[in-house]
Formats: C-alpha cells, sequence, structure tokens
C-alpha cells in the first residue's frame, strides 16, 4: 500500500504553562514518494516520552531538536515495513525508528534499528520500545557505566513504578543489589513496586517526605541512586548516600518546564563532605553496549526474572492524552499508544 497522506499529531502552540489537549491536533500530512534506500513504514507503537515535555518548550534545551509550532511531533516508534527500496530491510521486517507520533513514516532504512532483531516470538512487540528498547537500555547503562552498581549495594531509583525505573530496580536486583528501594506517587504504585517488581521497600513522596522515609526504609543509608526526577528527592538521597556513593542523572521530571527549586541545591556540599560521585548521561552516547545489554535482559526475560510491564494507549488521536497523563504520573511501567491492531 502506498500512503499518500498519514495522520500526525501536529503541535498547534507552545503551552502556556501546563501543556492542554488544545495545543496538540490531529492532521493528514504528506507523505514523500520512497527513494533509494527508504522504507515505508506502518507504526504499530509509538513511545510517549518525558522529554517531550521539554522539546515543546522553545528555550528549553535538549540532546535533540524542539518542536516547531505547526510541524508534527516525533518520536521512538515500532512499525512493520510495507515497502522497501533497501534490499537490507525487505517488507514484514520491524523496525524502531524515530519517526513516531504519526500513522505512517517514510524513512532511510540507515535511519532505523532492529531490522532482523525484533522478535516476536522473544517477546511481545510493546517490550521492543519499553523493556528491551531504549527505556530498559537507559536503566541499564545508568546502573551499569554510570553508576557502577555492584554485588551487596543498597539502591534507591526514584520514579521507580515508571518505565525506566521498574526497569533500573528490577536490573538493579539482579545485579547483585542487597537492597532496593523505590519511590512512586501513591499507595497503588507503592504496592506494585513491592508486589510486582521485587523492590524491597517503597516510599510514596506525596505522602511522606523522601528524606524521612529513607531514614526508616535505608536506615544505614544507600550506595546508588538512580535519578529520574531531581530536585528534593535528589536532595534526599545527597543525605542518604554513604560516603562514596554513586549518582547516576538519569533526568529531572521534577522540573521539566516547571520551577527550579534551587534551595535543594544547598544540598550538593553532601557531595562534597562524602566525595560522592554525581555524573550525568544521555543514553544514545552509550551504544556499544547495546549487545551485551540486549543479550543479558533477552535472558532475563525467557527465565522469567524481569517483568515487562506497559501502559497502552489505543489510538494516535489518544496519544496527546497519553503524553499529559505520563506527566501526571498515570502510568505504570512503559507509556505506549497502540496506533494498529
Ligand atoms: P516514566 O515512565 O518514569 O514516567 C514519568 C514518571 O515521572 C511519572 O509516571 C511520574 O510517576 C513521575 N513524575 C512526574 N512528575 C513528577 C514529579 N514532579 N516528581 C517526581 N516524579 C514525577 O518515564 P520514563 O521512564 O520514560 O523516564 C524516566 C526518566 O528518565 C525521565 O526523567 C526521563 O527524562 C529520563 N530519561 C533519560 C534518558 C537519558 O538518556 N538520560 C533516556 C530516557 C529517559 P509518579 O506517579 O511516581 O510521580
Amino acid at each position: 500500500m502506498t500512503a499518500r497522506t498519514t495522520r500526525v499529531v501536529r503541535l498547534v502552540r507552545r503551552p502556556a504553562g501546563e501543556p492542554v489537549p488544545g495545543d496538540f491536533a490531529l492532521a493528514e500530512h504528506p507523505l514523500p514518494p520512497l527513494g533509494e534506500g527508504q522504507l515505508l513504514v506502518r507504526n504499530l507503537y509509538m513511545s510517549v516520552d518525558p522529554s517531550m515535555r521539554g522539546r515543546l518548550e522553545s528555550t528549553e534545551k535538549h540532546y535533540t531538536h524542539n518542536f516547531t509550532p505547526g510541524s508534527p511531533l516525533d518520536g521512538r516508534a515500532l512499525g512493520i515495513v510495507e515497502e522497501s527500496r533497501c534490499a537490507s530491510v525487505p517488507p514484514g521486517r520491524y523496525v524502531r525508528h524515530q519517526l513516531g507520533w504519526r500513522e505512517h513514516a517514510v524513512l532511510d532504512a540507515a535511519a532505523t534499528d532492529g531490522a532482523g532483531r525484533i522478535d516476536p516470538e522473544l517477546a511481545p512487540l510493546p517490550t521492543w520500545l519499553g523493556l528491551l528498547g531504549q527505556t530498559g537500555f537507559t536503566a541499564y547503562v545508568g546502573l551499569t557505566r554510570i553508576a557502577e552498581a555492584r554485588p551487596g549495594d543498597t539502591v534507591l531509583v526514584s520514579a521507580a513504578a515508571g518505565a525506566v525505573g521498574s526497569a533500573a530496580g528490577q536490573f538493579a536486583r539482579l545485579l547483585g543489589a542487597e537492597r532496593v528501594v523505590g519511590t512512586a506517587g501513591g499507595p497503588d504504585k507503592c504496592a506494585a513496586l513491592v508486589e510486582e517488581f521485587g523492590y524491597d521497600a517503597a516510599a510514596d513522596y506525596r505522602a511522606e517526605p523522601v528524606r524521612e522515609a529513607l531514614a526508616r526504609l535505608a536506615p544505614d543509608g544507600i550506595d546508588v541512586y538512580f535519578d529520574n526526577v531531581g530536585g528534593a528527592q535528589l536532595a534526599a538521597a545527597l543525605h542518604a548516600l554513604r560516603p562514596g556513593g554513586r549518582v547516576a542523572l538519569c533526568g529531572m521530571m521534577s522540573q521539566f518546564g516547571g520551577e527550579r527549586p534551587s534551595a535543594d541545591l544547598n544540598q550538593l556540599i553532601q557531595a562534597v563532605l562524602k566525595r560522592l560521585t554525581l555524573r550525568g548521561f544521555i543514553v544514545r552516547d552509550h551504544e556499544d553496549l547495546r549487545p551485551e545489554f540486549e543479550h543479558r535482559v533477552a535472558g532475563w526475560l525467557r527465565s522469567g526474572e524481569v517483568l515487562a510491564r506497559e501502559t497502552v494507549v489505543d489510538g494516535l488521536e489518544n496519544a496527546a492524552g497519553a503524553l499529559l497523563s505520563l506527566l501526571g504520573g498515570g502510568n505504570v511501567g512503559k507509556m505506549l499508544v497502540r496506533l494498529a491492531p
């Protein structure tokens, strides 16, 4: 099938404060003819990511381009090749790429990954965007290379019921952590942390200051903090870290597009006093680890030692709502939109 146009989600205007549904609209968008080396891909699932929030703004600096009002959004997606002008990626192959937020995409085969590796027999397609995709990879890189998690560590993970967090907590345990503590918003998520994702303890940051919760749940301190939220939780973790502790700075959910709680930065003196290592990272700088990651996590999936959980919303028309829901904490595990049956 050669679709001449495809449905996309476009940005209508930059949000004035928190984003609202009216900032986004569905539109028909032309599809270019296939050039040499290109593919027509029907998107099956698309990833909904916190980084979208900063990309809606004009001033936030991010690791990829910001969106322009009137233009389609983009982001990670998984689809099936319907037409191909690249001999090594024939029709029927599953590929991942960056042209989500639309039903069909025309793109260079060289700009896709996973062709020939995405195996629905090994794991369902959504898992290839979640635990076996960029979010699981982010957790793996952050723990193994950035925080250098070691057997016997006590590990703290924030946004622990989300996509990266639920992977990080499970991987920490499998890498030999002695105790894994997670923070999340609300009692249901905290229950899921312990009952589904195997955390030893969970703290509801909305119900209790994290610093107080950590005094109870990790009284001897923590060795590693996998930080997804920044702000007050980072400050609490700085207090709980043992001398020589390591922090993987993965993301700053508490600060996307919002206020910068500068008072929390006063706690940075803890990093000096305790000789802490705080290291930020961008996952795409660590592609050399991907084969090791896929091999190990595929093994853990096969043996049933890890749980892949997704929150799946149906239809492109509900994609903007899925983003707003994610920003408000409406997901457990990876937030995805299913674009085709
Ligand atoms: P999640 O699935 O974790 O979804 C985001 C979660 O953040 C929400 O479910 C919500 O959970 C929590 N949250 C929202 N607002 C706040 C707040 N004010 N304070 C504390 N928690 C909040 O998203 P991802 O797993 O996709 O991403 C997690 C983090 O990893 C993000 O910071 C993201 O930017 C980062 N990231 C970094 C990458 C890198 O290369 N460095 C790559 C990919 C992701 P709750 O209900 O518990 O509040």
